[in-house]
This record gives structure tokens, sequence and C-alpha cells, in this order.
């Protein structure tokens, strides 16, 4: 952070109310989740409400930690004892009040900040832009993607003294949002990268998009673009005068007039200024897409006026960004956290939070290499220790030359390596057995190679699934609540096969209230596995209460004659459980009906020792318009059925009945609670919000065998298929045993390589399966193939083959590897 801060001035910065109770030292750190505090006494915790875990809850604990300073929504439920044990600021709008600290951090940088906004390819700009200056300045970038209302703040944050130029992304999802960034930002030189069709939702048309966006350079002194994007530029060129505007084009006319040479390895570009001079740059790679992203980097390093001499510097050392950050399944029963490509202290905090929010394991253990920032090593290492401190790790392996610096500061947990062939030497896989273990490093360290050697052996097929998508789905649903109403996420069947311990951690970060699983060994599971969110067993069955019992799981209950199994079962053991109800309003599965309600009237009366957690109702055709006369005399008979027990229940009792799909089409029947099931997994039911959800998992398997066929042989069992003038098949490493649905068979399904349509051909066999890639060019043995995932829907492919995408998610076998990953 550039400048400390007294309580004071946070609470004129803010505007907020202040209760004061204790002078201690200034604010030098900001933490919004209380899993980041790292440095109690400096640090200021701002409790940010909305789709997180609702801040407020951890206030206790943080002080118990030995936080002092707190931002707190002026409606919170504080206890004045609470209040008197540290200093608050009350505000209107926490989230605000961030931003408004953050604004008043940039004012006092006065070095250029460089802001991306766009579309498409704004964290790959920001990397390769700092790659390209780190050259000639020490950089401040935002890390990983952290282009929100909330992540700039905490980029701005991430700025310090030291720094010499900024490069901040910003991204957007709905109108009114640019103008509160753009205050933060206060960019000197903007970059726009480019339109595309996301999130369209939020915004009336594709101009007011654009206008949005650009709102951001309003104050700028320079906008780099491309000339050749139409719509972009023609508003850029009506809405900024044009002294400001850097412009570069594949055409004639541009500041910047670009010719591209394709080589052998990557690509010539050779940029004709409007003076006529011209320079001429390589670079490593020569996809549209890349070479797009390159050339915004190059006219902004040129505008920020690098020479060209360190900006091919700088080319030479770029390498194609991946900035996932990966859970791999490790050897015995660890799990790894790939990180490597990271080199500087802002990733390292990224991903040591990350670290921290994963389950319980058996030790923490972090593989670092020297982080390529600039600085004094002493300082910077000073740092990282203070960093790695926070975060508890019972053991540090560093490679490198500086990285021995740590070793004064953990001088038990620290071993050093001069370089990664030592590392992988001396590295014994059967060392290792339910840990964690975080693998972050620069990219010049190949430290993919201690991945290798740590994970588990995967085979072919891989199930990867986006946390980032699975938050930004869940958010989605959160937005269409009202604030005080409560989340259950359904991760029965393994999470709609996503994989149910994964999932329900990353929900339980999320801040959902509930969880729910179909039996209760599912939730016996969650439990071994160190959740702990209150979960409700669907379909127990009457030998596993015991269980439910033990584990603290919550069973449903639907019939007068399990009621009274459950009760006997509590008497007997002379113990308590809590329950849910279910009543069946048309679904006709399990539950209550209506003339069972006098006698469950009868049962709660004389019951004390079960909970009545909650009550609930599930809709049959919530998804369907046709079905709604019906979803509606579902909902009114479900009221009738609470206005019949209510006063039998605790004022706790939660009432629900919404799924996903009641979520998008009732809003006026949330009640207390939401049970969010599909929805989370990517897939609108509906049809209406399909463009606001993200895919959450592709399914990738690799070519095992190429083959070429003559006219008239034939492919797979029963000879089903072939191909009249021959061509070329590829043998995929998946069959129907992992879940790959047989009825795909014979062209009715087909998978992606290399960007193109691969249809089945034949029948799909128990492991493997082949499709024709006769118009593919170029495919070996070991390419990918893509299943399903962004660029072909579960929706489409249920389709096909008559069924619905729930049958597609929960079929994928458990043989199939999952791995999880931060975009
Ligand atoms: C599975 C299930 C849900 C979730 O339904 P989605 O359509 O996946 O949102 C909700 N309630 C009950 C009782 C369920 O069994």
């Amino acid at each position: 952070m550039l400048r400390a801060l007294s309580i004071d001035q946070i609470a004129e910065i803010t505007r907020g109310e202040l209760i004061q109770n204790d002078h201690i030292q200034k604010i030098s750190q900001i933490a919004i989740d209380s899993r980041q505090v790292s440095n109690p006494e400096k640090t200021l915790f701002i409790s940010l409400v909305g789709a997180k875990a609702k801040g407020q809850d951890f206030i206790p604990a943080l002080i118990d930690l030995g936080v002092r300073n707190f931002i707190v929504h002026k409606g919170n439920s504080l206890k004045r004892e609470l209040l008197a044990k540290a200093n608050f600021v009350l505000v209107d709008d926490t989230r605000k009040a961030l931003q408004e600290i953050a604004r008043y951090q940039r004012s006092y940088f006065e070095k250029p900040v460089v802001s991306i906004t766009g579309s498409n390819g704004k964290t790959i700009v920001k990397e390769w832009l700092g790659q390209v200056l780190s050259q000639a300045y020490q950089v401040a970038k935002s890390p990983k993607s952290y282009n929100s209302q909330v992540g700039v703040p905490l980029s701005v944050f991430g700025i310090d003294a030291g720094h010499q130029v900024a490069i901040l992304e910003a991204g957007i999802s709905k109108t009114g949002e640019m103008a509160a960034l753009e205050r933060i930002i206060q960019p000197n030189l903007g970059i726009f990268t480019n339109i595309g069709s996301a999130h369209k939702e939020g915004f009336s048309s594709q101009e007011s998009k654009i206008l949005e966006k650009l709102s951001l350079f309003k104050g700028s002194d320079f906008l780099v673009y491309c000339k050749d994007q139409e719509l972009p530029a023609s508003i850029i060129e009506q809405e900024f005068s044009a002294d400001k505007l850097i412009a570069w084009s594949d055409k004639a006319g541009a500041d910047y007039t670009r010719s591209i040479k394709i080589q052998d390895v990557g690509a010539k570009i050779i940029f004709i200024k409007s003076d006529l001079s011209t320079m001429t740059f390589h670079v490593p790679f020569s996809d549209p897409a890349s070479l797009e992203n390159i050339t915004h980097v190059l006219v902004g390093a040129m505008t920020l006026g690098l020479k060209p001499e360190l900006i091919q510097q700088g080319l030479n050392h770029l390498k194609p960004v991946d900035m996932r950050l990966t859970l791999k399944p490790g050897v015995n029963d660890s799990l790894l956290i790939d990180d490597t490509y990271n080199n500087d202290l802002a990733g390292l905090k990224v991903a040591l939070d990350f670290l921290n929010l994963q389950r319980p394991k058996k030790r923490k253990i972090l593989i670092l290499s020297d982080l390529l920032q600039q600085g004094t090593a002493a300082q910077l290492y000073s740092e990282v220790a203070e960093m790695v401190k926070s975060h508890h790790l019972d053991q540090i392996i560093g490679v490198g030359q500086h990285i021995f610096q740590l070793e004064s500061f953990f001088p038990k947990q620290f071993i050093g390596y001069s370089d990664t062939e030592k590392l992988l030497d001396e590295l014994n896989p059967e060392e290792f057995s339910n840990d964690l273990i975080l693998i972050t490093g620069a990219r010049p360290f190949g430290f993919e190679r201690v991945v290798n050697k740590l994970q588990q052996r995967i085979h072919g097929t891989t199930l990867e699934i986006n946390l980032n998508a699975l938050t930004h789905n869940y958010n989605f649903y959160k937005s269409r609540l009202k604030p005080e109403t409560k989340v259950m996420v359904m991760v029965k069947a393994f999470a709609y096969g996503g994989g149910s311990v994964e999932i329900a951690n990353h929900i339980q970060t999320m801040g959902a209230d509930y969880l729910a699983v179909a039996f209760t060994d599912e939730g016996v599971t969650l439990r071994k596995h160190g959740i702990s969110l209150p979960i409700m067993v669907l379909n127990p069955m009457e030998e596993s209460i015991d269980l439910c019992h033990q584990y603290e799981l919550e069973p449903v209950v639907y019939s007068p004659a399990f009621f009274k199994m459950v009760s006997n079962y509590c008497q007997a053991h002379d113990s308590k459980l809590s329950i849910h109800l279910d009543m069946d309003t048309g679904m006709h599965r399990l539950g209550f009906e209506e003339k069972h309600l006098e006698e469950l009237g009868l049962l709660l009366e004389a019951e004390t020792r079960l909970r009545i957690a909650s009550v609930y109702t599930h809709l049959v055709g919530a998804d369907e318009e046709i079905h709604k006369d019906y979803s509606l005399r579902q909902l009114k008979l479900f009221k009738k059925m609470k206005g019949k027990l209510e006063h039998l229940l605790p004022s706790s009792t939660l009432f629900h009945a919404l799924n996903s799909a009641g979520i998008v089409a009732f809003p006026d029947f949330q009640m207390h609670m939401v049970r969010l099931g599909i929805g989370l997994y990517g897939v609108e039911v509906t049809g209406k919000h399909a463009s606001s959800l993200r895919s959450i998992s592709t399914l990738k398997t690799t070519i095992s065998q190429i083959k070429t066929l003559e006219p008239g042989e034939t492919v797979g069992y029963s000879r089903k298929g072939s191909l009249p003038e021959g061509g070329k098949i590829a043998t995929l490493s998946l069959g129907y045993a992992d879940g790959y649905d047989r009825r795909f068979s014979n062209g009715k399904g087909y998978v992606i390589i290399q960007g193109k349509k691969a249809p089945i051909i034949g029948n799909i066999c128990m492991d493997m399966c082949m499709v024709d890639v006769t118009d593919i060019e170029d495919v070996k043995a070991g390419n990918e193939a893509i299943i399903y995932g962004e660029g072909i829907s579960l929706k489409e492919l249920a389709d096909r083959i008559e069924t619905i995408p729930y049958e597609l998610l929960t079929n994928i076998s458990a043989r199939v590897k999952r791995i999880y990953y931060l975009d």
C-alpha cells in the first residue's frame, strides 16, 4: 500500500461514523476475507455483504486474532460489547468504502497507470505488457484477473512506492459499473482490447456496452485501440479528441500500420508509423488472437516510451500465459495446487490464500522458486517470509539463488535447492501422503516437471472444473435473490458429476448456507473431508439414521411412519436430531400429502427431540412455461400447508420451494431459502438466461491412434461404421464406461479436435470410441479432443440423444479424474 493510514483518516475518506476504542498502529493492509489476514495489528478488515460469506460473522474471531480496525455496514447487528473491543467505522455501503480507500491510495501514485479493458484478452495483455515493461521498470499489476468492483481496489493496494508503472485490468458485467472503476483507476494510458458478445445481458445494446467500457478512459492522456474493429473504432473516434488517440491497423492510415509475416517459429510484426519510420519485432507465436493481443502490448509499450530494443528483449522471454491456478489429485491422496506460472508477490499471495481455502490435510507444503521481481532481494524475501509465515506451512522447499534468504526465517521448515534438476533428483513422491502441496514458480524454473512427478497418474480422460465459473454462476443466482434469502446447494450425485468434496468446499467458502446430498453416505464423505456446513439428506434409509446422528447430517422425513421411526430412534438413544419435512404438492415421489397433515400435527406436538430445520416442496416443471399454472398451484398448496404447520414449529423453521429454474421463474416464492442445483453447474434450464451462466466443466480426452481407412472398410463392433470414400479416423481413450453415452454412436455425437467437429464413427466401445478426422489436417496421436465444455453445450448434446443435461453430467464415471482450477 502506498500510504499507511490512521483510523481517523479511514473514517474521513469513507465518510463513515467512527467508534474509536483503541489508539494503535497505522493501517497498512486491507483484508476482506477473514482467512487472509496476515498482520492483524496493521490490518483493516472490511466486512462486505453479498454473495460471499457475511464478513460480519467473523468479527469476534478476528478480534481474538488481534485485528483492531473494521469497516462495517451501518445496519449491522453487532453487539455492544463487541463494538467496545476495537475501532469501527460505520458506513452505508462497505464495498463503496473499499473503493474510496483505493481511490485515495491511487491518488498518491504519481507514475503512469495503464488500464486495460475490453471483452477478451485483458489478462493476457496485462501480463505480457508487464513482462515487457519489466525490462526497464518496476511494474505493479493486478494479480490473476482481479478486475472487478472488488478486485480493482485490491489490485490498487498492491502498488507501493517503489513501483514505476502500474497496470490495472478493469472488467464489468453491467451498466453503471465502470464509473466506479474509473474513479479508482484514473488511468493515464488506456488500452481497449476488443469487444465480444459475452455478458450481453447487462447492457441494452452493443453500443451502450462499448460506451460504458470506454468511460474508463474519459480522463486518460492516451488511448490505444485497433482501428479495424469497426463499431468500437467509430465510437472511439466520435467520443475522444483525436490528439489522445493512438490507433493501429492492418490498413494504411493509422498511427501504427501493421504487417505480419508468419515464420517457421512465431511471426514478424512490422509497423510503419505515420512519419513513415518502421520498426520490426519478432514474437514467439502466430495465431491471430495472440497477435492481436501482442500488438496492443507493443503499441502500449512504445507509447510509454520504451525503446524497441528493450521491447524485443522482453518479447524474447515471453511465454503464452497460463494464469490458471489448478487443483489436481496428487500421489497418496495428496492434493496439488499447480501454479507454475507465477513470478511476483501479488501472485504468491493469491496462491497462498487459495491454499488456505482448501480442506484440511495432514501437512501444508510450499514448493517455491526465486521470484523474478525487481528490487533488493533482502527486502523482497522478508516480505515473502512475512506472507508465508501467516499461512502456517509445515515445510518450505525453495529453488533458486535468492530463495535461500528464507532459511533464516524458517530454519526448521526450509530446504533449499539451487536448481529444479537438483530438486527433481531428490524429490521422492513416497514421502508425501495426504498432504496439501502448493507448487508455485516462475516460468524459467519449469515447475511443471515437479507437478508431473507429484501428481496422480491421470488416465487419458479428465473433467476440468473452473471454480471461478462456479462462483460466477452462484453470484448470478444470488443476484436474483433478496439479500436475506438463504441458499442450499445441491451436491447430490457427486455434485452433478463435478466431484462432491472439492465443489462442496468451494461452495462453503463462497458462503452458501446449506448443502444437500441424496444419500447418507454422500454426506458422510463430505464430513470426513472436513465440510462443516449443515447437510440435508434427501433420501435417508432407515438403517442410516445412526450415521446421520453420528455425522450431524439432517435427514428428510417424508411420511408419518418415517417420522415415528426417527422419533423412536432418538428416544431409544436419548439424542436429538435436526430433520427436514418434505411436502408432496404434486411431484408424487416422496412427501407428506395434505391428508397427512393432521397426523403430522399431532406428532409434532408430542415431539421434543426432533428439531424441524425446514419444510419444503419440490416443483415438477418450473423449467417449462407450459407447466406454469401447475407450478403456481403447487406453490399455492405449499403455502396452505405452511399455514397449517407454522404454529406448531419454531419461528426459525425455514420454508423453501424453488430449484434453479424456480429461482428464475417464480422470484416471488423465495421464502426463506432456495435450492440451487443444475444452474450452479452451468446449465440454465429455462433457456432465458443461458448467456448469463458460464460453463463450469470441460470433458477432455486424448487421441490414442490415427488410422487410414480404405473405401468400404468398417469401424468397430458389429461393423457399424464406415467411410464410403475412405479417410482417416482417430481412436479416443473414452468409452461408455467413462460415462460417454452409447447413444452418441454412429454420428449422433461429435467431439472437437483442433477447433473442428469430428463425428463419432461406429459404435462407442466400453473404453474407447472412434471419430472421423478425414477433414482435419495434422492430427496426431496425443492431441486433445473436447467432448463438451465452452463451445459444445451440454444442452445441445443432450438434445441430440433425447435426454437432459442432468443425465450427461451425472453419468461421468468416477474413474475420470476431476481437476479444478481458477482462471
Ligand atoms: C435435485 C433437487 C433440487 C435441485 O434442482 P435443480 O433443477 O438441479 O436446480 C432441488 N430440490 C430437490 C428436492 C432436489 O431433489
